[in-house]
């Protein structure tokens, strides 16, 4: 199946809008093994949008188009698909229903112009839009599709999941699944020099990387006849990865948006253990991150952001000395902020965070991007020194992801 977008928008072609509905459905269409051979961008010009429609119908067998569904005269993507397909415009009494309760619902005015969004090509499948005021729709005719979709990433990308990510993969006779490994520990360049040759040459199931952060994202992606049919195709590719990149994949999941807070809410909850932040440079990140994660309240007691030295006595009992002798950003500090902390809180773990996150400060012996980081459980407590890079938001985060990360392999390790 070839598919190509039409993205329809003076302001995507002149630079003013980042045509990240284009990214988005991209990615899905890769995933759901439907093959892109084009992305068009077309400003408001009937002329201009009537060629690269047509133009495409002519070639893809799905045509994709985002924007122009709106109620004014210059809104014409819909009316255009139809003339490339060949088909009459009708008034549809069903979406007309969903335009008027849309502006009563909304306590809007309407105008006999919103009614032009209830015009859709004869036998068009309607696709409520939740989230706007126009419908979008399918349309086919001889074997073609053309898919119209609205503009606002926020009302696209609903319609996408629930209406055409199932239509495509029901159009192709089989259903497309993705499993995800998180990599934590390793760089993105290690992770694709140790998995080159699956990246290269695995067709069914795929193995692709997607960086964040200080994370990497392994997809493997199946196409199977049925459900039951894909655990057994991803579970050997799985394994060989596993063998390849040794511990550093903290979670196998079919969450694209799974996280490091939520393995780590889980393991705690499992373990039934509690925990408490101490955080300086991270600012209260790490908590902030945790909170949310639905459940967190059954892990998290407490998270102290502890910026000034006068806190980090006040709050958590660091020694005056500690501080003078070593210095805030210090394994002694570290080591005193997390003890105090767990103390406090009465909690199974506390993690502390102590750095230098810059622009200024740093030191020929302790440059930005210099990390303690603490640990206290009930038997004791540990520090350890990170050496981070990056601007100022960069080092904060990855400082949070290591907190974090220690911890969930400390409560794993702890509950084997
Ligand atoms: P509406 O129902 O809001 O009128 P529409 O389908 O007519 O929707 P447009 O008027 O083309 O959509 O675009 C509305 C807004 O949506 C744009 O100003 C822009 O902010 C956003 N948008 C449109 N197309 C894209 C895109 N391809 N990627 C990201 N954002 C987009």
């Amino acid at each position: 199946m070839i598919a190509e977008i039409v993205a329809v928008g003076t302001e995507l072609l002149m630079g003013q809008v980042l045509n990240t509905d284009a990214q988005y459905i991209a990615r899905r269409l890769s995933e759901l093994g439907v093959t892109l051979h084009r992305q068009i961008v077309v400003g408001d010009n009937p002329a201009r949008i009537r060629e690269a429609i047509h133009d495409a119908v002519g070639r893809a067998d799905v045509v994709i188009t985002t924007g122009g569904l709106g109620p004014t005269a210059d809104d014409i993507t819909k009316e255009t698909c139809a003339e490339a397909l060949g088909l009459p415009m009708e008034r549809r009494p069903e979406a007309e229903a969903q335009v008027r309760a849309w502006f009563a619902r909304n306590n809007r005015a309407m105008t006999e112009n919103n009614l032009r969004q209830a015009d859709f090509a004869k036998g068009a499948i309607i696709l409520e839009n939740h989230n706007g005021t126009a419908p979008a729709c399918i349309v086919e005719k001889d074997g073609k599709a053309v898919i119209n979709l609205p503009g606002p990433p926020r009302e696209l990308i609903p319609l996408f999941v629930e209406h055409v990510a199932p239509y495509l993969a029901g159009r192709s006779g089989a259903v497309i699944v993705s499993r995800y490994l998180r990599v934590f520990g390793m760089g993105e360049s290690t992770v694709e020099s140790r998995l080159h040759d699956l990246m290269e040459n695995c067709q069914n199931p795929t193995v692709a990387p997607y960086c964040s952060t200080g994370e990497v994202q392994l997809r493997l992606t199946v196409r199977a006849a049925r459900e039951d049919e894909a655990a057994p195709l991803l579970d050997p590719l799985e394994k060989e990865i596993r063998a390849r990149l040794g511990g550093v994949i903290y979670a196998a999941t079919d969450n694209p948006e799974y996280s490091m807070e939520q393995a780590l809410v889980e393991a705690l909850c499992a373990a039934q253990k509690t925990l408490v932040t101490a955080e300086s440079c991270t600012g209260g990140m790490i908590a902030s991150k945790i909170v949310n994660v639905p459940g967190a309240s059954d892990a998290l007691l407490e998270g102290c952001v502890t910026y000034s030295n006068a806190a980090k006595m006040r709050t958590l009992g660091v020694k005056a000395e500690t501080l003078e002798k070593h210095d805030a950003v210090s394994r002694e500090t570290a080591l005193e902020m997390a003890d105090g902390a767990r103390r406090r809180a009465d909690a199974d773990y506390a993690v502390s965070v102590t750095g230098l996150a810059g622009p200024g400060g740093g030191t020929p012996e302790k440059p930005v991007g210099t990390v303690w980081l603490g640990l206290a459980t009930r038997e004791g407590a540990d520090a350890k020194e990170l050496r981070l890079t990056g601007n100022r938001e960069r080092i904060r985060t990855l400082a949070a992801l290591h907190a974090m990360h220690w911890v969930l392999e400390t409560v794993r390790n702890d509950a084997r």
